[in-house]
């Protein structure tokens, strides 16, 4: 992968932004407008990334989303690209690593 940040053409768009990251589909960089709503299985719908995933009506947290443009599910966290530059050595998979 090369280091480009973003597209330029859309990401340029708003000097001050609110929201300081960018977050658009890792597959194919749409990104979600504030209108867009994800339906849990609960039938709730909303924003998912107002809160990170997590349904606000049933307390599911979907730790994967889906692209409403080319509707492949993605990491949710792989959605944020604009996070501030991280040591990776310091982030281990300890989470959910199966020991096979
Ligand atoms: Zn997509
Ligand atoms: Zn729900």
């Amino acid at each position: 992968m090369d280091v480009a940040p973003f597209d330029a053409s859309s990401s340029f768009s708003r000097p001050n932004a609110l929201t300081p990251m960018e977050i658009y589909c890792p597959k194919c960089e749409w990104e979600p407008p504030s209108s867009a709503q994800w339906t849990c299985e609960c039938g709730h719908s909303w924003h998912t990334f107002d809160t990170h995933g997590q349904c606000p009506e049933c307390g599911k947290v979907w730790r994967e989303t889906q692209c409403h443009q080319c509707h492949e599910w993605s990491p949710h966290h792989d959605w944020y690209h604009d996070l501030p530059p991280v040591d990776v050595d310091e982030i281990t998979e300890s989470e959910e690593a199966p020991a096979e």
